[in-house]
C-alpha cells in the first residue's frame, strides 16, 4: 500500500523546522522536504542578533544544523528534495519531487523565497563573477577592493556592514534618500566610516571583462548618469516567494505570496503555509518560527477532526 504521511513539510528554513518540531512531537508522522540544505534564508546570514535567546547573536550557519538536529532528535523525517509539482487526488495531496512521490493528509509549505534581481544588462552575466547576494560567501574574494551593495532595507545595511570587514570602501545605493531598514542598522552603518550611501540612485547596468569592473548609476531626481568602479556589487532588493509549483491550486497574493488566515490556512483544507512565502508575514526569524508552530498545531487539529473553517473570525480551541 503507498505510504501516506500525516504532515509534509516543505522547506527546511527555521518555518518549516518548527513545524516538523511541533509534528513530531505531536507523534504525527511527518517528513520534511528540503532541496539544500537546512537553514533556508539563515545559511547567507554571519551574524543574527534579533532571535531570542542568544544574547551574543548566533551564525546562520550554525543555527541551521541545530534546527535540523532538533526536529529529528523528535521524530521528524528530513530527505533532500525539490517539488516540482502539487496535485490532489481527493483529501490527499501528491506531490511530485526529483526523488519521486510523496503523498500526504496535511501539507505545510514553508518553501521560502529567492532573492530578488534587477533585470538589468549584466546582472545575470556576471553572476558569480562579481554579482552575489551573499556577503558572507563572497565578501573575503574583494578584500581591499571596493564593492556597492543595492537596497535599503535591513538585508541591504547588515552585509554592507559585515562588507567592510574586509572592502576598501562600501558604498550602499538607494533609490531613495530614506531607509526601510531598522534604526539600529542605521546607526551603525551611519556611524562607520569605510560605508558611505549614494541616495536617489539607481543602478542601470553592470559592467566588466571576466569580471564585473564598473556600474553604470543614475540619479532618479537630475536624470544624471554616472559610473563607478567597484569590483562586486552586492545585491539585497527584497525577496520573492517560491510558489510557482503550487499557482494553479493555491491561492496567491499579486505579490505570488499563500493567503492565509491567522492559523496559517489557505482556503484548500488540509494546505498551509508558514514563513516568508505567506502573505502579510513580518519576515523575520521569529515570527517564522511562530508561523511555523501554528501551522502545524492547525494541521494536528485538522488531522484529528477534519474540520476546516479558513477565516480569521474561526475560534480556534487546540484541545480536542
Ligand atoms: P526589504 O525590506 O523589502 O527591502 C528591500 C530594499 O530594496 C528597499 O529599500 C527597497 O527600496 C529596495 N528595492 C526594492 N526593489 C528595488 C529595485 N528594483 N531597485 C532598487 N532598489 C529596490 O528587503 P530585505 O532587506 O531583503 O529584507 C526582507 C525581510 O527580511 C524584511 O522583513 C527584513 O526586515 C528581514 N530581514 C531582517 C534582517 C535583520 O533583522 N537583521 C536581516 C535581513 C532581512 P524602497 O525602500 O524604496 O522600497
Amino acid at each position: 500500500m503507498t505510504h501516506i504521511y500525516d504532515i509534509v513539510i516543505i522547506g527546511g528554513g527555521v518555518a518549516g523546522f518548527t513545524a516538523g518540531l511541533y509534528a513530531a512531537r505531536d507523534r504525527c508522522r511527518a517528513l520534511l522536504l528540503e532541496r539544500f540544505a537546512a537553514g533556508g534564508q539563515v545559511l547567507n546570514c554571519e551574524h543574527i542578533e534579533n532571535y531570542p535567546g542568544f544574547p551574543d547573536g548566533i551564525a546562520g550557519y550554525t543555527l541551521g544544523p541545530l534546527l535540523q538536529q532538533h526536529a529529528t532528535k523528535l521524530g521528524l523525517a528530513v530527505q533532500l528534495a525539490e517539488v516540482q509539482a502539487l496535485h490532489l487526488e481527493e483529501t490527499v495531496k501528491v506531490l511530485q519531487t526529483d526523488s519521486g512521490e510523496v503523498r500526504t493528509k496535511a501539507l505545510i509549505v514553508a518553501s521560502g523565497s529567492r532573492f530578488a534581481t534587477l533585470g538589468i544588462p549584466g546582472e545575470e552575466e556576471f553572476l558569480g563573477k562579481g554579482v552575489s547576494h551573499c556577503a558572507a560567501c563572497d565578501g573575503a574574494f574583494f578584500s581591499d577592493h571596493p564593492v556597492a551593495v543595492i537596497g535599503g532595507g535591513d538585508a541591504a545595511l547588515d552585509e554592507a556592514l559585515l562588507l567592510t570587514r574586509y572592502a576598501s570602501h562600501v558604498t550602499v545605493i538607494h533609490r531613495r534618500d530614506t531607509l526601510r531598514a531598522c534604526q539600529l542598522l542605521q546607526e551603525r552603518a551611519r556611524a562607520t566610516q569605510k560605508l558611505t550611501f549614494r541616495w536617489n540612485t539607481v543602478v542601470r547596468a553592470i559592467e566588466g571583462n571576466e569580471r564585473v569592473q564598473r556600474i553604470l548609476l543614475e540619479d532618479v531626481k537630475t536624470g544624471q548618469q554616472t559610473s563607478m568602479n567597484v569590483a562586486a556589487v552586492f545585491i539585497y532588493i527584497g525577496l520573492k516567494p517560491n510558489t510557482e509549483f503550487l499557482r494553479h491550486l493555491v491561492p496567491l497574493n499579486e505579490r505570488g505570496q499563500i493567503v492565509t488566515d491567522l492559523w496559517m490556512r489557505t482556503a484548500i483544507p488540509g494546505i498551509l503555509a508558514a514563513g516568508d512565502v505567506r502573505h502579510e508575514s513580518a519576515r523575520q526569524l521569529i515570527t517564522a518560527a511562530g508561523d511555523g508552530a501554528t501551522a502545524a498545531l492547525a494541521a494536528i487539529r485538522y488531522l484529528r477532526t477534519g474540520e476546516w473553517h479558513a477565516g480569521n473570525d474561526y475560534v480556534f480551541s487546540r484541545c480536542q
